[in-house]
């Protein structure tokens, strides 16, 4: 008989994409007993929580079940902090569009892939002043908090829609176009907090990958001193470029989707003629899932008759990660050591690690 030496196999587990669908048997174990976590601790008893949903945070916390449970019991107590349930009652984001005006930022339309292309300019933001002149902190953290249950109630289900398939990842730019040291200044690190506080543990891998464009010199400083606390997987996902970054750009998304101030033909003609504001995509005109329409109709400005309630006070015993008073006194702020730079819909209407 003879003997043929095996080819070396990939580790099994890594032909699981740890998706509905492809889930190895550890895989599969792990989200069963972590279900039966959520129902026996009476976790959560939504149902807007699907395997889809749960398994975000599987592969967040690479399926150690420990972890996991943490990660998510932790999620839920913010979501009850913060009133995320109702934010469609308690949030009011009527100044959001004025906001858009000191600080640019959009989902415009899809990759070629279908995810939703996000497009953030944070330095448009400075001086950081401006902004907090229309909105402060508490009400820019609201809005990014709809939006991201927005992302993912109307968004993602639009395009999925369109193209035909699950879509649950965006695909992002951060532009730092005009990003000097200068904007580095107390406020201004408060507002980058902002995004990053939300997205790393509340909205986990929804980042398809993201590009850094025009990127100063002063940022590469940055991001050395940064690379140290972001997760491997995480930086996976981001290329960091400078004024050459079209080829990247159009390797994603198509021309036609990319607006002209990005080497793109769309100029949203006959959407407003603004990209930034055109909201341009499948969502447009998409109602959203049974939760998505109550977050689209607060967006699009159905004035709420249930009045704003009084801030919250924070609970020290029940806060999960210290707050940042002088950012929002009720809503969770992340500690130093998790500040990543931006996620996917990092710093806006969005988001995602
Ligand atoms: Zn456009």
């Amino acid at each position: 008989m003879k003997f043929f030496k095996k080819k070396q196999a990939p580790k099994e587990e890594e032909k699981f994409t740890g998706h509905v669908g492809c889930l190895s048997e550890i895989q599969e174990d792990t989200l069963s007993l972590f279900k039966e976590y959520i129902e026996k601790e009476n976790i959560t008893t939504s149902d807007r929580f699907t395997d889809h949903y749960l398994l975000r945070f599987c592969r967040a916390r690479q399926f150690v079940l420990e972890d996991v449970k943490k990660m998510f019991k932790e999620f839920i107590q913010w979501r009850e902090l913060n009133e995320v349930d109702e934010c469609f009652i308690h949030y009011d984001v009527s100044n959001m569009p004025e906001v858009k005006k000191f600080y640019k930022h959009c989902f415009h339309s899809t990759d070629k892939e279908g995810r939703p292309f996000y497009i953030d300019c944070p330095a448009t933001a400075a001086p950081i002043e401006d902004l907090f002149k229309v909105a402060d902190a508490n009400e820019i953290i609201r809005n990014y908090i709809l939006q991201f249950e927005y992302l993912l109630h109307v968004r993602f289900p639009a395009c999925s829609k369109a193209f035909g398939k699950k879509i649950d990842k965006c695909f992002s730019i951060v532009d730092l176009k005009g990003l000097s040291m200068g904007m580095f200044k107390e406020k201004s690190r408060e507002f980058i907090k902002i995004p990053l506080s939300i997205t790393q543990k509340n909205y986990p891998e929804i980042m398809h990958a993201l590009l850094i464009i025009n990127s100063p010199m002063v940022f590469k400083a940055i991001w050395l001193v940064l690379k140290p606390f972001i997760a491997q997987r995480t930086k996976d996902k981001i290329k960091i470029l400078g004024s050459k970054y079209h080829d990247d750009l159009f390797q994603y998304v198509d021309k036609s989707n990319v607006p002209t101030e990005f080497g793109g033909n769309c100029t949203c003609e006959n959407n407003g003629g603004d990209c930034f504001m055109s909201d341009r995509g499948p969502w447009h005109d998409f109602p959203g899932d049974k939760y998505g329409e109550m977050y689209k109709r607060q967006l699009l400005g159905d004035k709420c008759t249930v009045p704003i309630p009084d801030p919250i006070p924070v609970d020290p015993q029940t806060a999960i990660i210290s707050p940042a008073p002088s950012i929002a006194p009720h809503i969770q702020s992340p500690s130093p050591a998790s500040a990543i730079p931006p996620p996917t819909s990092a710093m806006s209407s969005q988001p995602p690690s």
